[in-house]
């Protein structure tokens, strides 16, 4: 099957003429380091795309997010929420401070932190919580505002996988202290690789400027360095990309939602008879569906989601296991139970969901996994409804 035709990716980056011509014309004008004016002009147009008033760009995602804790003042001994299942950098980030990540299983339809387990989470030591958009669904924000509320905790937004997602009309981001995002280039809008950080709080945004430059001269000495900052900039050629990229953002964030309902529509029977099961769209957000994922039944499905994940890209199509949860992770080891992530980690696949994917290929996609999941009973039930 499908030898000859290109292979279907998981996530390829859409990098127009336009981008293209940006880019040279920024070299040409030497503008090319993290001083350049295009980065300033970056952060102010992502910040005001967020409703925020201040953005600070960095090198990459996981960056902006040790930048964040470091400006909240998370330090030794401190403990950080965040979700068992999600990308690593989460949890190195609060590492790096000699902080305590604190593990919180997932939600079994948004696989957003479960919220009554965080909650439960909260201790003496908490300093703040990260929730993560998994995926691109938004958590809860009105629950998490709530427990800012009641408790004296910090809330930094990890939207890495949720460009443009929505919360009761809001964008993610906008809501904790400071909301961090990744442009890496499977993720909506890409610089290649890149990160920023939004923000409604003046004095933390200045505070972060500092520190993702090296804590560079105040009061006239520039080489004077009054605190260990860090070498965390984004450089001009990346942001040059990023405002081109920015124009299109509300198109992408429509093309993955279209995506997605064409996914759903196309594998509503093998859903409807618990074969697979969708991500969901909770009431109050918009889903961006950053990787259209689905998990996969073994039983109903009469094959496991590693099996289906050889014989698709036997088809040419490709595939990811969704992530491994921290507890299971080297560094962040524990004996606790995740029952919800470690379930995830078992049946979880995503499917093609760049910028790129055309109709005619969820179309081919749908067929296959269709072909693999319906069996030979079924089909003698349709046909004999049909005779
Ligand atoms: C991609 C991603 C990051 C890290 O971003 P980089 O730019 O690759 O450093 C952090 N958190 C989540 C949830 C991600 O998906």
């Amino acid at each position: 099957m499908g030898g000859k035709e290109k292979m279907i990716h998981v996530a390829e980056p859409d990098i127009t003429k336009e981008d293209t011509l940006a880019v040279a014309n920024v070299m040409n004008s030497n503008w090319i380091s993290g001083t350049s004016p295009k980065v300033s002009e970056f952060e102010q147009k992502f910040a005001k795309y967020h409703n925020c008033k201040y953005g600070v760009a960095t090198g990459s995602g996981s960056t902006a997010l040790h930048l964040a804790l470091v400006v909240l003042g998370v330090g030794k001994g401190d403990e950080v929420i965040i979700p068992d299942f999600t990308m690593v950098a989460c949890a190195n980030a609060v590492s790096y401070l000699g902080a305590k990540p604190v593990f919180v299983d997932a939600n079994v339809d948004t696989w957003c932190m479960e919220d009554t387990l965080i909650e439960k989470a909260i201790t003496k030591k908490t300093k703040a919580i990260m929730p993560v958009h998994i995926y691109g669904h938004p958590c809860n924000m009105k629950y998490l505002e709530d427990l800012k509320e009641d408790h004296d905790i910090k809330i930094v937004e990890d939207c890495a996988e949720a460009h443009g997602a929505e919360y009761n009309g809001r964008k993610v981001g906008s809501f904790g202290d400071c909301g961090v995002f990744s442009f890496y280039a499977n993720k909506i809008i890409t610089t290649g690789e890149g990160g920023l950080l939004i923000t409604n709080d003046e004095a933390l945004a200045e505070k972060a400027q500092w520190y993702k430059a090296h804590c560079f001269g105040r009061g006239g000495k520039h080489f004077w360095h009054d605190k260990i900052g860090f070498g965390y900039r984004m450089s001009g050629l990346q942001a040059t990309l990023g405002i081109s990229q920015l124009e299109r953002i509300d198109h992408y964030v429509e093309q993955r939602r279209s995506r997605a309902k064409m996914y759903m529509n196309m594998l509503a029977g093998l859903a409807h008879v618990g074969k697979i099961k969708f991500p969901v769209q909770k009431r109050l957000v918009k889903n961006v569906y950053w990787m259209f994922s689905i998990l996969v039944n073994p039983e109903k499905f009469g094959m496991t989601r590693d099996k289906l994940m050889i014989k698709l890209a036997n088809d040419g199509i490709e595939t990811r296991t969704m992530f491994y949860p921290m507890h299971i992770q080297p560094p962040y080891k524990t004996t606790e139970k995740f029952p919800v992530a470690d379930f995830l980690c078992k049946n979880g696949l995503n499917l093609p969901s760049g910028n790129n994917l055309t109709q005619f290929q969820v179309n081919k996609i749908c067929e296959r996994i269709l072909y693999y999941g319906t069996d030979i009973e079924d089909m003698q039930k349709k046909t004999e409804e049909h005779s």
